[in-house]
Formats: C-alpha cells, sequence, structure tokens
C-alpha cells in the first residue's frame, strides 16, 4: 500500500537521511563538547567531528577543508558572501562612475536569500543590476558580460534555480569574471549534492550551499571561500568568539555540522545513481501529464534542467483548486494564494509567464527515495484533477469550440 501523502517537494527540503542522523547521535550525548574548548577529551572530541565534516564538506566541490565555513544554512550563507564581499571590496566613491560604492550583478528570479542582501547594498550606495533572464529562464556569460562595468565588484548568481530547476551557465560565468577579476559568488543550493561540481575548475570564488538540501539536517549549512588564486577576503557578519576563522563567530553547531558532512559524504558516493535514477522518474512524470492532457506548458529551458525538478503550467485550470484537488500530493505551487500575497510565483513571472499560467503552475521535486510507484500515483492524480477542473471551466469548452479567449471582447457591466 502506497503511504499518502506522496512528499515531492524535495526542492523545499529533504528528509534526513537515516544514516546521518546515526552518525550525529554520539554527538548530541557522549561527544557533546565545545569544539573551542581546548584543554579537555570533550572539546578535542568536538573539534575531530568539525575537523572530518569540514573534509566532507570540501571533498564535494572540489575545494581544500581551510576553504569551508560552516554556517546556519543558505541564507546566512548568501548574506555572508554577497555582504562580506561588497563591504571588503567597496570601491571608494572616486573609483566608481555613479559615485557609488562600487557595482553588483545578479539576476531578478534569484532566492530572496540573494534578492534582499543586494537590496540591502542598493540603498547603502551599490549600484546593482538585476539581469532579466529569457523565457527559457537561464543566464548566459554573454548576459553577464554585457552588464559588466569598469566597477563591477561581484556577480552573485545561483547555479541551478529552485523553482525552475534551470541551470545557469556558472562555469562560463567563472571564467568571464575571472578574466575581468571580478568576484563569482554562487548559491548552489539546489545544485550541489545533486551535480558535480568543482570549484578549482569552474572558477567559483564563493559558493553556498545548505545541509536540507542535501539530506542533511536543517540549520546547517557551508560557505566555501576562496583562499588562493585570488585569496577572498569577507568583512564578518557576525562577530564574537572568532569561530570559523573569524567569519562566523558562535560556538559551532557541532551535532548539525558531523551531520552536514556525513549528508555531503553520501551525495558524494550516491548523486550519480540517485540523478539518473531521479531524470528517468521525471521524464516519465512529464511524458505522461503532457500526453494526458492539453494545453500544458513545462516552464523553464527545456533541457538545462536539474534531473529531479519539474515545473509544468496547466491551462485553463486555477492554481487554488488544482491544489486541493491534489492533497494526497505534497508538492509547491506557483500560485501564492494560500499566503498573504495575491500575486504569482515572481520567479514564473520574471520569465515573461502570464498570471493565469503561473498561478496554475505546480514544482514536483522528487528525491532519493521516491518510487516509480509514487510517481505512477501523482500523475493519474493530477490527471484526474486537471480533468475534472476543466469540466467546470467555460473558458477550456471555448477553446475546445477553437475560439481564441485572447481575442474576446468582453461585455462591460
Ligand atoms: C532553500 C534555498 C535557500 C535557503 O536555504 P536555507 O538553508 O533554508 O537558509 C537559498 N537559496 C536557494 C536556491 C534555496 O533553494
Amino acid at each position: 500500500m502506497l503511504k499518502l501523502p506522496i512528499y515531492l517537494d524535495h526542492a523545499a527540503t529533504t528528509p534526513c537521511d537515516p544514516r546521518v542522523v546515526e552518525a550525529m547521535l554520539p554527538y548530541f550525548t557522549e561527544k557533546f563538547g565545545n569544539a573551542g574548548s581546548r584543554n579537555h577529551k570533550f572539546g578535542w572530541e568536538a573539534e575531530a567531528g568539525i575537523d572530518k565534516a569540514r573534509e566532507q564538506a570540501a571533498s564535494l566541490i572540489g575545494a581544500n577543508e581551510k576553504e569551508i565555513i560552516f554556517t546556519s544554512g543558505s541564507t546566512e550563507g548568501n548574506n555572508l558572501a554577497i555582504k562580506g564581499a561588497a563591504e571588503m571590496y567597496e570601491k571608494k566613491p572616486a573609483g566608481s562612475p555613479g559615485g557609488g560604492r562600487g557595482h553588483i550583478i545578479t539576476a531578478i528570479h534569484e532566492h530572496k536569500a540573494v534578492l534582499d542582501p543586494c537590496k540591502r547594498l542598493q540603498k547603502e550606495g551599490f549600484d546593482v543590476t538585476f539581469l532579466e533572464p529569457p523565457r527559457d529562464g537561464v543566464i548566459t556569460a554573454e548576459a553577464v558580460k554585457a552588464a559588466m562595468r569598469d566597477d563591477t565588484i561581484l556577480v552573485t548568481l545561483m547555479w541551478a534555480n529552485n523553482e525552475l530547476g534551470t541551470i545557469n551557465e556558472v562555469p562560463e560565468i567563472g571564467k568571464l569574471c575571472k578574466s575581468r577579476s571580478v568576484l563569482l559568488h554562487t548559491d548552489a543550493t539546489q545544485w550541489v549534492g545533486k551535480m558535480p561540481t568543482n570549484v578549482e575548475r569552474d572558477n567559483i570564488d564563493l559558493l553556498t550551499w545548505s545541509g536540507h538540501k542535501v539530506y542533511g539536517p536543517k540549520g546547517v549549512g557551508a560557505l566555501y571561500v576562496r583562499r588562493r588564486n585570488p585569496r577572498v577576503r569577507l568583512v564578518a557578519q557576525i562577530e564574537g568568539g572568532g569561530q570559523e576563522r573569524g567569519y562566523r563567530s558562535g560556538t559551532q553547531n557541532v551535532t548539525g555540522i558531523v551531520g552536514f558532512g556525513a549528508a555531503c559524504e553520501l551525495c558524494m558516493r550516491e548523486m550519480d545513481a540517485d540523478g539518473a535514477r531521479l531524470l528517468k522518474l521525471r521524464q516519465k512524470m512529464e511524458t505522461e501529464l503532457t500526453k494526458a492532457l492539453d494545453v500544458t506548458q513545462i516552464n523553464g529551458h527545456q533541457d538545462r534542467r536539474l534531473p529531479h525538478i519539474l515545473n509544468i503550467s496547466f491551462g485553463f485550470v486555477e492554481g487554488e483548486g488544482l491544489m486541493m484537488a491534489i492533497k494526497e500530493i505534497a508538492c509547491s505551487s506557483g500560485s501564492a494564494c494560500t499566503s498573504a500575497s495575491l500575486e504569482p510565483s515572481y520567479v514564473l513571472k520574471a520569465l515573461g509567464i502570464g498570471d493565469d499560467l503561473a498561478h496554475s503552475s505546480l514544482r514536483l521535486s522528487m528525491g532519493r527515495w521516491t518510487t516509480d510507484e509514487q510517481v505512477d500515483y501523482a500523475i493519474a492524480k493530477i490527471t484526474e484533477a486537471v480533468k475534472k477542473l476543466r469540466v467546470l471551466s467555460p473558458l477550456y469548452d471555448m477553446h475546445m469550440e477553437g475560439i481564441d479567449i485572447n481575442t474576446i471582447q468582453w461585455a462591460a457591466h
């Protein structure tokens, strides 16, 4: 028997792998020491746990363990990378044409944890270019190149988009930034642990990722800070005891860090097999859904996408109704009607997708334990729900009769 509801929201968070939990357990009880305690075994044990995790994390992205700063997750990592680099490398007013503190490039469909720090810096005198993506959602090196200025100090672009799964041209952008001596930060929260990553080969200076997106615990993550060629420095955003090379003060979350390390090692070993299996499941899902239902659209680039994320819109369906009809499937919707705002997803809007199709979109994201059976169930359930809702839709009837909805002159009241 299939256990309901089915979890298809792995882009929001992943369950903790039981092997990760097992690695963490001793650090709650026997090995509870403060890694900063230099004078006794309890401190040394905790420190050894952190050292191992730092190696595991570094190894996953092709970095040196000295380049890993443990954080509370990607929101903190992004804040530290973006604000920390901007404050460290700001132009003195004379060096910047606008009299500003320096120029930063990002994109309008980034995660809020990148957009909000950028907006803060904008208020504080930095110039920020928010690139607008093309319809496929992919930011190219060409687009970044066109936006570059003499006073550009930082480019911050995600590796893969959390709503769409689309993949930006990060290695190409890395090459470009390197040639212009501009720092590149990438929010790689959706990418790392799922796809092979090498910060050295791809010229990344700063890279953020998070435990709970890679089958590790919540509240822990890491920021990679390049140490040579060039040696990147940041202005700390949390000050105090000087932990994590002074970049992130506060007693280390030893248990979380140990779990994060274990999760990274498992990803390293299993990402190829997981990815290949999930790609097949995603392809099945999109093939079956588009075959069974007309007026559907896959959002974002058709090929440059993570294997496990599908963002799909169903025409002539009301988003709210759709979510209600598929309660057995835990997934995300492009419709924000359930939250405080009535605005649909700003990411879908950024791609030029109309409000109707944005509202009626689903993000289905699979993970390490998603089965064929679960995917089959989801396909059947979604197909049934969309068909039922369309029976109630006069607009869908008109569409079927060949009337172009967009040319209708609605009667004024
Ligand atoms: C989840 C996510 C974040 C936020 O990460 P937390 O660890 O929850 O703070 C940031 N960026 C992207 C792309 C994400 O998917």
